[in-house]
């Protein structure tokens, strides 16, 4: 971060010597008050996106209705966006919090016109005219209540009313720009306080694809911590356990394909282990890690559980880790011109079993051995 944050001083440095004005902005100023490390750090400048392909050599024009450009500078890439205004002022002016509308410039020099140190000392989140910031873009509200969660900072009184009476419209919002809030707000230290402030609110009843109910937010706010490093899936899981999900339409979420797999075989595996304890098979199938994510979910809904090391010990034991284990393969079972078809899956998960049973050794002649007197008999 360090590295990445001296490299932006440089940076725009870089585009004042081409005689447009730039600063650090927003998340990243306001971490760095903070002393805590921020994810991205975002740029704004007098320059227009082809002024700034004139200045650097690596630039991609960002696909969005901003003018944004990214900056690739020495290994690190920066979102850099022209002023929206004629001022820096005008530009901190019409963002959403004041604590996200301050700004630094190449010699440290804090350009705070919105208050947003004062707020940041106060632990408060306050936006200046607020009924106009948060309509003009309503997912502005759910980035209050997720803000509240990271920072664990209490949101002004005369916020909290302009949210209280323009919930609806956060309905016109994209669900993919809510999912991201909410995630974040998930998994922030101070989510308990956070899901209190908005089940006051009833912001969450109005949220494209998800539709919380009061009693999912209770549940919810009960969860212990996520821990930093948790995934995607795995919140998306505990989400939806506290739904009492455990066949979900993730449809109306516009996840990926990816993460809707990775949800699915959490939620499954969930299932599965509330019947019977982790047999070699199915940790197998499973994988270590959707293993652990399982474990992890079963303490915080209350049922016992393994500990990381129990289940890392039964993998090492494991005689198959990945296919590729197996003594044969589909091909293998493919002469002698038989055809592919179902029989194929079924063949290679029952051999798949017997040798993590220890019923059979992982021996290519034996398994081919007793394939052939399965089907015999079938
Ligand atoms: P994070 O640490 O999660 O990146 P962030 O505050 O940097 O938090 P971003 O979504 O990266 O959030 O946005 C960067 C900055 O752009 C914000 O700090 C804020 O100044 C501004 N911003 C982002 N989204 C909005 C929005 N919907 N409305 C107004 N300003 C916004
Ligand atoms: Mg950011």
């Amino acid at each position: 971060m360090q590295s990445a944050w001296k490299e932006a001083l440089h940076l725009i440095q870089i585009v004042e010597r081409h005689g447009y004005q730039a600063y650090i902005v927003g998340g990243a100023v306001r971490d760095w008050l903070l002393a805590k490390n921020s994810a991205d750090i975002d740029i704004v400048t007098s320059a227009r996106p082809e002024e700034l392909g004139r200045v650097f050599s690596k630039t991609f024009q960002m696909n969005t209705a901003h003018q944004t450009v990214i900056v690739r500078s020495n290994g690190h890439l920066f979102e850099v966006t022209t002023l929206r205004g004629a001022t820096i002022e005008d530009d901190l002016c019409c963002r959403d919090l004041t604590i996200n509308s301050i700004a630094l410039t190449a010699d440290e020099t804090v350009l705070d016109p919105a208050g947003g140190r004062e707020d940041l000392k106060l632990g408060r989140l306050r936006s200046i005219d607020p009924e106009s910031r948060m309509t003009e873009d309503p997912l502005r509200m759910l980035r209050v209540y997720r803000f509240a969660s990271q920072l664990g900072f209490a949101i002004d009184e005369e916020l909290q009313k302009v949210i209280h009476c323009n919930k609806e419209r956060i309905r016109e919002t994209a669900v993919e720009r809510i999912t991201k809030e909410w995630l974040k707000l998930l998994k922030g230290p101070a989510r308990t306080a956070a899901l209190a402030e908005l089940r006051q609110s009833g912001l969450h009843h109005a949220l494209a694809g998800l539709a919380v109910t009061d009693d999912q937010l209770e549940a919810l706010a009960k969860l212990p911590g996520f821990e930093e490093e948790a995934s995607e899936e795995l919140v998306w899981t505990a989400f939806f356990l506290c739904r009492g999900e455990t066949e979900v339409n993730l449809g109306s979420l516009a996840l990926s394909k990816a993460s809707a797999r990775a949800i699915r075989k959490r939620l499954s595996y969930f299932q599965l282990r509330r019947e019977a304890a982790w047999s070699a098979y199915e940790l197998y199938r499973a994988s270590l890690e959707v293993a652990r994510d399982v474990e992890r979910l079963r303490s915080w809904f209350g049922y016992s559980h393994e500990t990381d090391e129990t289940l890392q010990a039964i993998w090492d034991g494991l005689v198959l880790k990945q296919k590729s284990d197996l003594a044969i393969s589909g091909h293998d079972l493919l002469q002698k011109g038989r055809k592919p078809g179902p029989w194929l899956k079924k063949e290679l998960e029952w051999a798949e079993r017997a040798v993590l049973s220890g019923r059979l050794p992982n021996d290519h002649r034996q398994i081919i051995a007793a394939l052939e007197e399965r089907r015999e008999t079938e």
